[in-house]
């Protein structure tokens, strides 16, 4: 199995990247994000309960996410392993996962986290805004309230993994194909 965190802040390129991941190394995608939103269009309870925190630019509490994220990692039992896009984004959902995942035997292989500076983090939200049709990318002060959050609760869960030796901080600047190629140097042979 190949576990794959994939980190970094908003806008630092981890659903573009994902793309190609799960293409080249048929992983199973699992984006949180992804999630709460298709719940949100269908009108779940869960999604009304995620669109508050979401439209704020807040974490969903852990407690649902967390049972959110494993139930949808157990829906695939015949995955070759998954690549987690916006989980973990703190401390408590890394330790959970951490539990969860070893208790599977299939730990975590390794997060790689991409680096973006943060005015090119707002101008590419910004610049998303127009096609996303994310109402959290198109409000500058939900920009910078996404990014507070990443810095104050999100960043040490890159700790976390480098604990572990797990982690690898990738460049996040350069055409979609220069940041796969260095994502793909970075993931350990399996
Ligand atoms: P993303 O699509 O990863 O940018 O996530 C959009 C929003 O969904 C975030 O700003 C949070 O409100 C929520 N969200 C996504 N993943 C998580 C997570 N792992 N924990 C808490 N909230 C999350």
């Amino acid at each position: 199995m190949l576990n794959i965190i994939l980190f970094g802040p908003p806008g630092a390129g981890k659903g573009t990247q994902s793309a190609y991941l799960v293409e080249h190394y048929g992983l199973v995608h699992l984006s949180t994000g992804d999630i709460f939103r298709a719940n949100i269009k269908g009108g779940t309870e869960l999604g009304q309960l995620a669109q508050s925190y979401m439209n704020q630019g807040q974490l969903v509490p852990d407690d649902v996410t967390i049972r959110m994220l494993e139930s949808e990692v157990a829906k695939h039992q015949e995955a070759k392993g998954f690549i987690f896009d916006g989980f973990p984004r703190t401390t408590a959902q890394a330790e959970a996962l951490d539990v969860f995942l070893n208790g599977r035997e299939t730990p975590v292989s390794c997060m790689l986290a991409l680096d973006v500076a943060e005015e090119e983090l707002k101008t590419r939200l910004l610049a998303r805004a127009e096609t996303s049709g994310r109402p959290d990318d198109a409000n500058p002060a939900v920009i910078q309230k996404r990014i507070d959050v990443y810095n104050a609760e999100t960043a040490p869960v890159a700790s976390h993994y480098a604990a572990q030796g797990k982690f690898t901080g990738v460049d996040g600047i350069g055409t979609i194909e220069e940041i796969t190629e260095r994502l793909q140097a970075a993931i350990p042979h399996h």
